[in-house]
């Protein structure tokens, strides 16, 4: 897939519904785009007469009954992970995250990962998600998201829970990024990633701080996602506590909360992107938006692993930037940010026994304009306006969706599961009817079924071996 294609001159999408975000929704509506930006929003008997002013190729793409918005931002992926979908169900989260970090250092290489974030991509694509935002050890989701022509930030992670580690993961990070550097492009850029309290300690989280000013990057991390990791930093005890005094790694209380933690190691930033928090109290959400940091909010994923419910209301009402994240395809099985909403909308209600908490107008802004404030990309992303990107989703509303009395209420209520028609990016149309433009999905479908047989076998032959909890692996 190349961007050398040439862009008509102007495209004119046309849909039943179209949610701009920033103003009200238009029924029979046009947005026009032309190169890479929008140009024109608004209702299709108001447009400028076909073609305006310019000059040149003009094509009208009739979307028909369909909900045409901004293409959707995943605030938190893994896609070099999605061909471990299935392979962890049934573990509790340590021996989980041991065994993700065993398979993939046993099994995967550079070849198989790449396959499996291009796998990624493509199921993004085909929910309407424009924009991602990945978090791994190796650039595989960088080159994928390069190579399909989407947008995104690649976080490189690093690790080192031992003090002894950090000045040998700083310089390998900052080696890494300057290795990357020269492929970051005005559509995929590059961040840091001190992957969490168990996995980093206090002077990496603070070094890779202070590299992430000095190389102005933002900086992604995930934190108070589960108990096992309040019991780390609050109390030095715990799961994750024990693994570490058994590698006679130093452990001790570092914070009244995993936030308190972060602020006081100087991580917190507007450039700052906090995945998870799952448990955070008002006086943490208080220090998040004065931090002005963005949170990722993944409520599948913190549900099946039973991390619980974060508090995504009460995020809210501190004023905090949160976007919606599908996290891993491990840890939730479906990159589908409707789905997501739908879902979060549910447990926010269903945790605070009332009806009236959230509505899906304001679970479509989070899951467009909300994750493009969560990552600082809303200058150029997350509504539909003269002047910004071309990131356009459209799908088609499925018979189950109707009647439809209010679009956005379609869209959280009765779309979850529903395939996008079209998916434009910067200009550039990725996916048309379904299908990824240009692309042999088929081909990477096959490769990345061969390296999940291998997955399958290699876990077999682990657990005649012995219990997930007696390996070696080290937590990601
Ligand atoms: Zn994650």
């Amino acid at each position: 897939m190349s961007d050398r294609v040439a862009l008509p001159d102007q495209v004119r999408y046309h849909a039943k519904w179209v949610l701009p975000i920033t103003a009200p929704a238009i029924e029979n509506g046009t947005v026009i785009v032309e190169g890479e930006k929008i140009v024109w929003v608004g209702p299709r008997h108001h447009a400028p007469p076909n073609g305006g002013n310019v000059r040149g190729n003009v094509r009208d793409d009739e979307l028909g009954d369909a909900i045409l918005l901004p293409g959707l931002v995943n605030t938190h992926t893994h896609l070099d992970l999605t061909v471990m979908r299935g392979l962890l169900e049934g573990l509790s989260f340590f021996p989980w995250i041991r065994t993700l970090t065993a398979a993939r250092t046993d099994v995967l290489n550079s070849t198989t990962l790449l396959d499996s974030a291009r796998l990624g991509v493509i199921e993004g694509l085909q929910h309407g998600i424009t924009t991602y935002a990945d978090t791994a050890p190796d650039p595989a989701g960088f080159d994928a998201m390069r190579e399909l022509g989407v947008r995104g930030i690649f976080y490189h992670e690093t690790f080192g829970p031992d003090p002894e580690q950090c000045d040998r993961a700083v310089d390998d990070l900052r080696r890494t990024i300057r290795a990357l550097r020269p492929n970051a492009s005005p559509l995929v850029g590059l961040g840091v990633s001190p992957h969490a309290p168990y996995s980093v300690s206090d002077e990496l989280f603070t070094a890779v701080a202070k590299l992430a000013v000095e190389l102005q990057l933002p900086l992604a991390t995930h934190i108070a996602e589960s108990e096992e990791e309040q019991s780390l930093v609050v109390d030095g005890d715990g799961a994750f506590a024990a693994f570490l005094n058994g590698r006679n790694i130093p452990v001790h209380p570092r914070g009244r909360s995993p936030i308190a933690m972060l602020e006081r190691c100087g991580v917190l930033s507007p450039r700052t992107l906090l995945i998870h928090a799952v448990r955070t109290d008002a006086t943490d959400r208080a220090t998040i938006a004065a931090h002005g940091c963005g949170v990722a909010h993944c409520p599948a994923s913190n549900a099946k692993l039973g991390h619980g419910i974060a508090p995504l209301a009460a995020m809210l009402e501190a004023g905090i930037h949160v976007g919606l994240g599908s996290d891993s395809m491990a840890s939730n099985n479906q990159m589908d940010l409707i789905a997501e909403g739908r879902l979060a909308m549910l447990a926010q209600r269903a945790t605070a026994k009332r009806d009236d908490v959230l509505d899906a107008r304001t679970m479509v802004e989070i899951a467009t304009l909300g994750g493009a404030k969560a990552l600082g990309l809303a200058g150029t992303i997350g509504s539909l306006e003269p002047g910004k990107a071309a990131d356009l989703a459209a799908f088609t509303i499925p018979v189950g969706a109707n009647p439809v009395y209010d679009p956005y209420d379609a869209v959280i209520w009765s779309m979850a599961g529903t395939p996008a028609v079209r998916v434009v990016v910067a200009g550039h149309e990725r996916l048309r009817d379904g299908e990824v433009v240009g692309y042999d999905t088929t081909s990477i479908l096959t490769r990345v079924t061969a390296t999940a047989a291998r997955l399958a076998a290699w876990k077999a032959q682990r657990s005649s071996r012995s219990s997930p909890s007696s390996d070696s692996a080290t937590p990601r």
